[in-house]
This record gives C-alpha cells, structure tokens and sequence, in this order.
C-alpha cells in the first residue's frame, strides 16, 4: 500500500509513537522523541539484535563505549579533515542544501518522467552516484538542468564546499577554556579504540566481532523525512574482525550481506519487494574499503539507506595505531603470527529501522464487518518480534468484577513473559481499533463463558479471527 509520510507522521504521533522533540516549546527541527509504543519497538528491535548476534552467537561479544572520546580518536578516523558533505548556499535566499542529495532527487525525479535524461546524466558524470562525483561536476549539474532550491524556487547556487557533520562542545568547567570535543557521529570508533583491551581481556580469537548500540549525533545539513534524517540518532553496529588476507575479508563481507538479509526479512519482518541490496560501483567506494553494500528500503521518497556494511580491510586498526603510538596487532595464538586484522563492518540504523518499520506496518483497509456493512480499518501489521504490545486483555463488561479481577489475573501472569495492555474501558468495537492502530497481534477478551469454563476468546489481529483457547495455550 502507498502511503505518505505525512500520513505515517500523524499516526505516529496520534498513536504515541514519537512526538516531536520539545514539543511544548514550539520543538526542534527534526527531532522527535520515541513515545510509549515507539520505544518499545525501538527496545523490540535492538533486544533481537543483540539476541541475534551477542546472545546466540558464540564469535560476538558486547561493548558500551562513551560517547564523549578524546578527539584523538577523530582525527585517526579520519573524521575531523574529512566527514564532510557538499553544501551549497541559495544565492537568493540563503537556505543551505546539500548538493548530493538535490541531485539524488532530481534523477529520481528525472527516472520517472525521462529515462533519456538520466542515461544521458549517466553517461556524462560516469554514474548516477552524485556522492562519487567532484565538487565541479556536482556544480556544473545544479546549473546544467537548473535544479531550483526547495525553499525559494530559484536556481543560484553557490559552488559545493565541505561542511564537518560533527557537533563540538566543550569539556572543562571554565566557559571558553575548556578543550573542544565532538559528540561521536558513530558508535563504530569506540569499538576500535577498545581492540586492545578486548584481546587483553577476553578470550577472542580471530574471527571475531564486537558489537554496540548507542547514539551518533551528525549535524546534518537537510535532516528531515521524519526520522530518516535526524541530527540525533541511533545506531547498532559490529567490527567483525578477520585474518589480514583479501579473500577471508571478502569471504565476511559476503556472510555479514546474507546474515542482514535474513534479519531485515525474518526477524523484523520488512517486505522483501521493498528491499534492496546496493554494492557500490568502485568510483564510490572509500580508498580504503574493499566493498561496500547499502541496505535500502524503498521509502515514500525512494530508495534511501538503511544499513551499510563495509569491508573496511586494517584501514581504522592501523590509523589509531599510528595516533595512538599503540601496537593494535593480533597475535595468533595457533600460527604464532602477528598481523593487524581486517574487519567488515555492518552497520545498521536502529532508528531508521523504527521509521521503516512503522511505514510497512501500517495499513489501511477495507472489511465486512458482522452486520455485511463496510468498514474502514487502519492496522499496523507488525511483526509479532516488533509489536509495541503483544496482547491486549480486555473484559467484556467494566462493571462485573468477577470478569475484571480475571483480567488482571492474567495480565499479571501474561505480563511476566510480554508486553501486555490492560484496556477495560468496556466499549470492545473500540479496543480492538485502537489495538489494531497500534499493531497489537492479538485481543484476548474475558467474556461470560470464561466464569463458567475459563476459556477466553482470541482475536487474530491480521484475520480478524476470533477462537476460543485455555489461558495455558496462549502464546504468541
Ligand atoms: P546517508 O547516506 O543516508 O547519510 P550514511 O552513508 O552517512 O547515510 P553511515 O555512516 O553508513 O550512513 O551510517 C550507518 C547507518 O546509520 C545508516 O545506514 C543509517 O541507517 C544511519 N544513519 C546515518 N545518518 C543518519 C541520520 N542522520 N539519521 C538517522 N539515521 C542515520
């Protein structure tokens, strides 16, 4: 079904998904705080995650590292000269855009009107890829098709320069003398600065991988489309560590592709047509890596990233060698070589993984309802691992307390195991829209023959079904 983002930004708000950040205050741009739903399908996702490759796996291990970290760490990265997107000022009225993502509209825009054009596009600046373009040739294409600023409609655009996307604050108690930091833009650089002390104290053997989930902060030149761009943001991301060679580091590259593919698909549940796997061309990949893939959902806007994963060979590991003055080498215990792993990094976007997640749950449709009258129903068809709620308890009538102390009774002992709602606001029809509006998988009602056998009736949310089951078979 497609659905608009406008749509999707009113439900989530109507619904407590997200609200917009310092709502009370009039907000902030592009900032938008997870409401009681939305953070549980933020904590459902990571929780699988971290399930999924910590938990199960016996070759991945955890980590929690600061956000504030010596700038050191930056410059090594490579953060402080070069994280960096082109930006270019409206002449006429002083907006700042990015001119990759202007020219990324325009052939998608240009895609469905004039397939003539962007093959002419791509055959004139060698790709469709603005990011892989120069500075003049991203310029020399804003004024060759005359692509207008969104805000004032003209087009006079000064040249591309670089603009850092990382925040600086200031550490130290007296106000301008502080030393200058940067909130971390990823949590991947926290993992590399930890390597040592990972091997010094844990019995990791190559191959092996580190995981974090936390916040990134990026002063984003556009940020919008509701969370897709934020400047404050989540990510979950691992360093998977492999032997120094090309083909152990391709050979993980590959496996870290299948292995997301099946988490996006199975385990949260995102529609396959929607998704697509993007290895970048070589013009585009970094000077270091060996191969780059974006995860890609086909958003309301088109395709945008959901996930990258990068062989990214020793690039990090001999740069915060270099820095830090610290020998990061791994020391194979069987081999008695030493060498400076490559790794592969994956690396998802928890909170675009929740926007994802919202615009394919959410449904609209059509149904018959008991009386052969037409019904409209919004559902959010999430899956069962990503549900805010997994069951609703409701007892049929408010009034009659034998039915309502059952409720609890089960709410007590369901809520053990799941996120469970209470709702005895006594009007069913109505609870089992709101359920649906929030994608609870199913309704359990406590009725007059529950007091007399203790069987409850079911509702399938997707069907609409409804069955009579023992409180012990209810699971989900
Ligand atoms: P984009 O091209 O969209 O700016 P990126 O290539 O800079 O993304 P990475 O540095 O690979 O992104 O970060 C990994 C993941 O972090 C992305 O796939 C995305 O899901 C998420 N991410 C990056 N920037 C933002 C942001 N500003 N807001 C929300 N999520 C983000």
């Amino acid at each position: 079904m497609e659905v608009s983002l406008d749509t999707i930004v009113a439900w989530a708000k109507r619904r407590g998904f997200a609200y917009p950040g310092s709502d009370i205050y009039g907000g902030l741009a592009n900032a938008w705080d997870l409401g009681p739903y939305g953070v549980e399908i933020k904590r459902n996702i990571e929780n699988a995650w971290w399930k999924a490759f910590v938990q199960e796996r016996d070759d991945i291990i955890g980590l929690d590292s600061q956000i504030l970290m010596n700038s050191k760490v930056w410059e090594a990265s490579g953060h402080v000269g070069g994280f960096s997107d082109p930006l270019v000022d409206c002449k006429k009225c002083k907006s700042r855009e990015r001119a990759d993502k202007l020219i990324e509209d325009a052939i998608f825009a240009f895609k469905s009107k004039d397939e003539s054009k962007v093959a002419e596009i791509e055959q004139k600046y060698g790709s469709l890829t603005p990011e892989a373009w120069t500075f003049d040739q991203q310029f020399d294409f804003l004024n060759t098709y005359q692509i207008k600023c969104p805000k004032c409609g003209k087009c006079d655009w000064t040249e591309p320069k670089k603009f850092n996307l990382m925040f600086k604050t200031e550490q130290g108690i007296v106000e301008g003398e502080g030393k200058e930091i940067y909130l971390r833009p990823e949590t991947a650089q926290g993992i590399f600065v930890n390597f040592k002390n990972i091997l010094d104290t844990t019995r990791s053997r190559i191959p092996f991988g580190v995981a974090q989930i936390g916040k990134a902060f990026r002063n984003e030149i556009t940020p919008g489309n509701f969370m897709f761009r934020v400047r404050e943001f989540y990510q979950m991301e691992i360093e998977y560590f492999v032997e120094n060679n090309e083909e152990k580091g391709l050979a993980a590259f590959e496996a870290w592709k299948a292995a997301s593919k099946k988490r996006w698909k199975e385990e949260i549940g995102i529609a396959e047509d929607k998704m697509r796997f993007r290895d970048h061309d070589k013009d585009e990949l970094s000077f270091y890596s060996k191969g780059t893939c974006d995860v890609e959902y086909l958003f309301p806007r088109g395709w945008g990233e959901l996930q990258g994963i990068a062989y990214r060979t020793d690039y990090d590991l001999t740069q915060h060698m270099k820095f830090s003055g610290k020998d990061l080498q791994y020391n194979d215990p069987y081999t008695g070589k030493r060498y400076v792993p490559h790794c592969v990094e994956p690396s998802w976007g928890l909170t675009r993984a929740i926007l994802t997640a919202l615009i394919d749950a959410y449904t609209e449709e059509k149904y018959t309802d008991g009386n052969g009258a037409e019904q409209t129903r919004t559902v959010a068809r999430f899956h069962k691992n990503i549900a805010p709620v997994k069951f609703a308890i409701i007892p049929l009538l408010k009034k009659d307390a034998a039915m309502v102390e059952f409720a609890e009774n089960l709410y007590k002992k369901l809520s053990k195991t799941y996120m469970c709602e209470f709702d005895d606001s006594g009007n069913i029809g109505k609870c089992y829209r709101r359920q649906d509006e929030i994608g609870t998988p199913y309704c359990i009602t406590i009725d007059h023959q529950t007091m007399e056998d203790g069987t409850v009736t079911i509702r399938d949310r997707d069907s609409m079904e409804q069955k009579r089951i023992k409180t012990e078979d209810i699971t989900l």
